[in-house]
């Protein structure tokens, strides 16, 4: 069985390409990229960009224990219909992912009802709980991608560097949710103007500025890589910046919600406005936007963060921190970047497939003659209205509901299989 996606704009960061050209699909490969190109069945992509599949490196599918949230299925089909062909999930689950029994029934129930890959990042320490290390070999033969307790950061700086050593040795890369919870725990919103006009416990910048600055000084001790999940802040980018110019192994990456919203968002969509880390300030977004745009951002994330609408609709303070974001990732990146002139088509496409891919090292993130057969096929032009009822997730909670938006996934193919089609 072949496929030829015909007329569109390849786009592929690996190979420098961005060339009117087709893809041809044999099996679960990729054939060949050239002109003309025929194949049993076409997909017509006049008008389309044609790129690898999106890669997210940062979702959270709930399974096991909140599976009234989203599971793998429902997330795996949320994250097709918005391009992507490859997910890690968070193991912030109930029980947690800390042990190679758990990761294996994690990939077991991927393989059954996912339709795109879903890759499991594992615990750091057992049952996230900051003080006992993961047995990360084992994590890893069962196919762990990524160590993070994301969800909490590891309150002993002790237990973290021991945590950064084990990874590097076993290969695999700790995630940072970085946070010092200690300097406010019951916050809810951003610290500013906001959160005192509102009356909400905020959460100052500097409970991320510490946090990131503490873990790139113990993975500079660790002799570890690092990388810091969903920056948020001015601060928090410049001092990426600044290990980065010192030549440490730093990445990181930022999701959507940071380059389109501040905190004065909350006033109108509430609870669908809070996530960790919170909405900030316009000079935050602008530093983020500075930051995707110079390197110092490695990769768009979602966070994708499914919750019921019961669990959303109550009063701020006591509503749970996440949103979703999947299916609305690729739209908010040319709204909020391209079109504002911050990156590149081809950069957004490369921060959202290449780049994430090689943080982890996953087998996605190109278009490659032989290589995975894992495509996204977009309309960067087509305009379309949120409608939160019309998403894939279980998930309701998002602030963009209502917005126009222009970018529309027209197909999602992984694995040489249409695994959505608009
Ligand atoms: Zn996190």
């Amino acid at each position: 069985m072949s496929i030829v996606v015909k007329n569109g704009r390849v786009i592929d960061p690996a190979s420098e390409t961005s060339a009117k050209l087709d893809v041809l699909i044999e099996g679960d490969r990729i054939g060949r990229i050239a002109e003309n190109l025929q194949g049993e069945e076409t997909i017509d992509a006049t008008g389309c960009v044609v790129c690898p599949g999106f890669v997210d490196i940062h979702v959270h599918f709930r399974e096991p224990g909140f599976e009234s949230k989203e599971n793998i299925a429902t997330g795996s089909r949320a994250a097709a219909h918005g391009g992507f062909t490859s997910v890690v999930t968070m193991p912030n689950t109930n029980p947690p992912i800390d042990n190679g029994g758990m990761v294996e029934l994690h990939n077991r129930s991927a393989r059954e009802t996912a339709c795109i890959k879903v890759w499991p990042a594992a615990a750091a320490t057992k049952g996230r709980e900051g003080a006992e290390m993961t047995e990360m070999a084992d994590l890893k033969s069962a196919g762990a991608v990524a160590i993070t307790d994301d969800g909490s950061d590891i309150p002993s700086s002790w237990v973290m560097r021991r945590v950064l050593e084990y990874a590097n040795m076993v290969g695999l890369t700790y995630l940072s949710h970085a946070e010092d919870h200690t300097l406010m725990e019951d916050g809810a919103m951003n610290e500013g103007f906001n959160s005192t006009r509102l009356g909400l416990p905020g959460m100052p910048k500097a409970m991320e500025e510490i946090a990131i600055d503490r873990v790139i000084r113990l993975a500079e001790l660790a002799g570890a890589r690092v990388h810091i999940c969903h920056v948020s802040s001015e601060g928090g980018v410049d001092i990426v910046r600044r290990a980065k110019g010192r030549g440490l192994p730093v990445t990181c990456e930022t999701a959507p919600h940071y380059w389109t919203l501040t905190d004065d968002a909350i006033e109108r969509f509430g609870p669908n406005a809070k996530m960790n880390p919170p909405l900030r300030e316009f000079g935050d977004v602008q530093a983020i936007k500075a930051g995707l745009a110079d390197g110092t951002i490695d990769c768009i994330a979602t966070d994708h963060a499914p919750h019921t609408v019961t669990e959303k609709n109550v009063e701020f303070q006591l509503a749970p921190f996440g949103i979703i974001g999947l299916e609305t990732s690729l739209a908010l990146g040319i709204m909020g970047l391209v079109k504002q002139g911050v990156v590149t088509l081809e950069r957004l496409v490369d921060l959202m497939t290449r780049r994430p891919a090689r943080i982890l090292g996953l087998p996605a993130g190109e278009l490659r003659e032989g290589g995975p057969a894992d495509i996204a096929v977009f309309d960067p032009a087509a305009e379309w209205t949120v409608e939160p009822d019309a998403f894939a997730s279980k998930g309701r909670n998002t602030p963009f509901a209502g917005m126009h938006l222009r970018g529309l996934v027209k197909t999602t193919i992984c694995d040489g299989v249409i695994v959505y089609q608009a």
